[in-house]
């Protein structure tokens, strides 16, 4: 009986992106900060990567046009992000995380999951052993972060969204389902507006309302999601923490909320779909030798496309141009787009950049 307990943490980098940008320049401490497309003095397109706390103030977050965001905050830093950069200090920080664990699961550039439950007896000793972890990233990166421990994965990672920056929230051991009772449900990953707004037509605010719901009946509203939503509410997911094999692939597709014809607007929509793929494939580390296209016309016809590259490499124009030309075949096309996508496989994890970690200055010591 006496390990049937698990103690995981959450480790959440604060405003990562912003935070390796002012350890490079210290002049942007404490100013809003914007990472993301040019905001071209507002008709910019494209959205906002990252930002710092001081510009959520004004109402900015990650996700929100560009262009919305300058007129919001004129007055903020906007820089182009340098993802060399950050998943070069990601490589480092998360090496260091590692050590800390049993088992260890990198989740994104910048959160991770830690399985300590053979390294603490009690909750303050776990307590004790997420101060240090902090105070090692501040030492030794000058970076803050925010740590959930809970019994399992999902409500470590609720706990560590509870406070922030620089929080450490513990779920007091055998108490995880009385801790999140009086919460609201939009804190559970996955419920967003449309299930939040769904559960409250069935009177379901919080979380403790949500236990008290029959799996039965939430598999009934949710399907396969209604497992799962049970299941982190009842504090019954029971996910091992281990390390991520690397996918086969990655997508991205978008649905056109009117079937299109315009050509030019397919390939708006394309460009900004490698935008984001290559994003995703820079936070994942990874690099790609297949670049391939989805298209699916009113009706549902549905065509794919491939092209193997000359090499591995992780770049945008390179996977412009492939795409491009495999979009040609469908330019002339009569029929009405429905939805695109962009998609590439036979991935790999990129190895360490050394050379801009050349260019890294040392943070301040504590
Ligand atoms: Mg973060």
């Amino acid at each position: 009986l006496a390990q049937s307990y698990r103690t995981i943490f959450h480790v959440d980098l604060d405003a990562f992106y912003v935070s390796v940008e002012t350890l490079r320049n210290p002049k942007l401490r404490g100013m809003p900060v914007v990472v993301g497309s040019d905001p071209e003095g507002g008709s910019g397109r494209g959205v906002v990567v990252a930002c710092s706390y001081e510009a959520r103030e004004f109402g900015l977050k990650s996700g929100m046009p560009i262009s919305r965001a300058y007129r919001l905050c004129p007055e903020a830093v906007y820089l182009r992000p340098d993802f060399e950069l950050y998943r070069a200090k990601s490589i480092e920080v998360m090496k260091v995380l590692r050590e800390y664990a049993e088992a260890f699961e990198q989740l994104s550039i910048d959160e991770a999951f830690l399985d300590v439950t053979d390294k603490v007896k009690n909750d303050s000793e776990a307590l004790q052993l997420a101060s240090d972890l902090q105070k090692a990233l501040r030492a030794r990166f000058g970076l803050s972060c925010s740590i959930g421990i809970g019994p399992n994965k999902s409500s470590a990672k609720i706990a560590s969204d509870l406070k922030k920056p620089n929080g450490l929230t513990l779920i007091p051991r055998g108490r995880a389902t009385q801790f999140f009772a009086p919460l609201n449900v939009s804190v559970i990953p996955g419920i967003g507006k449309k299930t939040r707004a769904f559960l409250e037509e069935k009177g379901i605010r919080t979380v403790g309302q949500l236990q008290s719901v029959p799996g039965k009946q939430l598999i009934e509203w949710f399907g396969k999601g209604g497992v799962w939503l049970w299941g982190v509410a009842n504090v019954k997911e029971n996910l091992p923490v281990r390390e991520r094999n690397t996918p086969k692939s990655l997508s991205v597709e978008r649905t056109f909320r009117h079937d299109v014809t315009d050509f030019s607007k397919v390939e708006d929509v394309i460009q900004d779909a490698c935008a984001e793929l290559i994003r995703r494939l820079k936070e994942a580390n990874l690099e790609y030798l297949v670049a391939g296209i989805k298209v699916r016309f009113s009706g549902f016809e549905t065509h794919t496309r491939e092209k193997k590259l000359p090499g591995y490499t992780s770049g945008q124009e390179a996977l412009l141009d492939a795409v491009n030309l495999l979009l040609k075949e469908f330019k002339n096309s009569s029929r009405p787009f429905r939805l695109v996508g962009v998609r590439v496989s036979q991935l790999r994890r990129q190895t360490i950049p050394t050379t801009s970690l050349s260019s890294w200055v040392e943070p301040d010591s504590p």
